[in-house]
């Protein structure tokens, strides 16, 4: 199901970074937060940003909130109300609802009371800088499950000029390249004939013992 609207509760930078970037993206993004000055800001950039404690069954009723396809609760420091606004977010019907915790035992409540995505961003960052700094061809991943991650990998100075069959990471370590973003334009499901040079980028699939094999083998 494509989402179209957005309703964000607290415009704190992480709120307000989900909003401005969902506008950019042209996605209508309401705008929820009881600062007054924080709400004024963000109106010149939200399709509508409002003052309102959302903590208040009343006020999310008659703003609406209940029409929106998903609903990001963004405050993170007073638990109490990111828990309530979340609660009422799903009471109204809301179809998704996605949280941001600041510790485990509040993610856990979040999931408890049927939140759709607890987010831990200090927490995630702090991983994926960790991997990128270990790891200096690794641009991103996305953990699929437990055991398996797609990774994006740059093309270091061993890998220019070889191509996929050379290169063979299927066959000596178990990951595959599904495709390979080129300066000119993606490559999906690449064949072994296709030939990295220096500027791309691999997106790499397998488990993550097989990406990292593969890694410390292009010295990355
Ligand atoms: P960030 O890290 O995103 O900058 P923060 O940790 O500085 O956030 P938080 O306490 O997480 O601050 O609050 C984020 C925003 O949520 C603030 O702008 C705050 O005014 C707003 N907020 C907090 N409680 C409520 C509430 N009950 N209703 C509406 N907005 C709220």
């Amino acid at each position: 199901m494509k989402m179209h609207q957005f309703v964000i509760i607290g415009l704190g930078r992480f709120g307000s970074s989900i909003g401005k970037e969902l506008i950019q993206l042209g996605y209508e993004v309401l705008g929820i937060d009881r600062n007054e000055e924080t709400v004024q800001e963000l109106s010149k950039v939200l399709t509508h940003a409002v003052v309102a404690d959302a903590t208040e069954e009343e006020a999310l009723r008659s703003l609406g909130a209940r029409n929106f396809d998903c609903g990001v609760v963004a405050i993170g420091d007073d638990i109490q109300a990111s828990i309530l606004a979340t609660i009422l977010l799903k009471e109204l019907g809301v179809k998704k609802v996605v949280a941001k915790a600041v510790n485990e035992l509040h993610g856990r409540v979040l999931e408890r009371i049927g939140v759709d995505r607890v987010i831990y961003p200090e927490r995630d960052m702090g991983i994926r800088v960790a991997h990128q700094l270990v790891s200096p061809n690794l641009l991103d991943y996305i953990e699929l499950s437990k055991k398996y991650t797609i990774a994006e990998l740059a093309v270091p100075g061993c890998l220019t000029g070889k191509s996929l069959a050379d290169v063979n990471p299927r066959g000596k370590y178990g990951c595959s390249i599904v495709a390979i973003n080129k300066p000119k334009g993606i490559i999906i499901a690449p064949n072994a004939e296709d030939v990295l040079t220096e500027r791309d980028v691999m997106v790499v699939i397998g488990t993550n013992e097989s990406i990292e094999q593969f890694q410390e083998s292009i010295g990355s």
